[in-house]
């Protein structure tokens, strides 16, 4: 039974420019996904969220305290110091605390960060302009904007990110020592299928040509270049990822 399955032909066409194999050449609607990563629920965000909450408290009681005792009892000789404590506090953990609670995503689409529930701030691999590793975030820039992905609480991200770096952009983490972040963990972050890109009103990255629909456009499957079905070049113009 087994010697009537299809044999996988993928291999051979690996290396040269035939039709198949080595091509990275896509339609819009080939299947693409992402992962998901959700933020590390860390000690410093429990901290600041703690910080915020006993300022909270201090904050009402110092608000009774001064003003809603009545008019027998006055303002309680305390009260001043609970709502300066209150202001400090809530002053510290706002400004030194780590809000970083954004999920980040990392897949076929490129980096993405989730900003709102619906809305979602993404650098495509081929807008990629360059990578920064400090030793607090690996930021990826791109033309005009930046995703920094802090590695306290998205370590898992950001080694995807790198590795992923490596392998669709050639030269696009030269800077970055081997090693430098732990290799990706298979099992970290959510797979999800991603919708096909919007492309119509787009240009050829090749020969500029107008996309007018939806299904003239290919893609490179390394880094999500965009061109026209007229106008694919034999290797993409962004990555080098040989597309014919
Ligand atoms: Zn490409």
């Amino acid at each position: 039974m087994a010697a009537d399955r299809p044999v996988k032909r993928k291999r051979r066409g690996s290396g040269s420019t035939g039709q198949g194999g080595g091509s990275f050449l896509r339609q819009r609607t080939d299947p693409r996904s992402e992962r998901r990563f959700e933020p590390k629920a860390s000690l410093e965000l429990g901290l600041t969220l703690l910080g915020m909450s006993v300022a909270a408290l201090l904050a009402g009681a110092g608000v009774y305290g001064q003003w809603f005792r009545g008019d027998e009892a006055g303002a309680h000789p305390y009260a001043p110091y609970l709502l300066l404590g209150a202001f400090l506090l809530g002053a510290a953990a706002g400004l030194f605390g780590q809000w970083s609670m954004k999920a980040i995503r990392v897949g076929d689409a490129g980096v993405a960060v989730e900003n709102g529930p619906t809305e979602i701030e993404r650098i495509g691999w081929n807008e990629v302009t360059g990578l920064l590793l400090t030793e607090t975030a690996l930021t990826v820039q791109g033309s005009g904007t930046a995703i920094a992905i802090p590695l306290r609480a998205h370590l898992p991200a950001a080694s995807r990110v790198l590795a992923e770096v490596r392998k669709r952009i050639p030269g696009g983490a030269v800077d970055i020592e081997e090693g430098a972040l732990p290799a990706p963990d298979d099992a970290a972050g959510e797979v999800r299928p991603l919708e096909p890109p919007q492309v119509a009103g787009l240009r050829c990255k090749a020969t500029d040509k107008l996309i007018a629909f939806e299904a003239d456009a290919r893609l490179c499957g390394r880094c999500g270049e965009v061109y026209h079905k007229e106008g694919v070049p034999e290797r993409c113009a962004t990555c080098e990822a040989p597309l014919r």
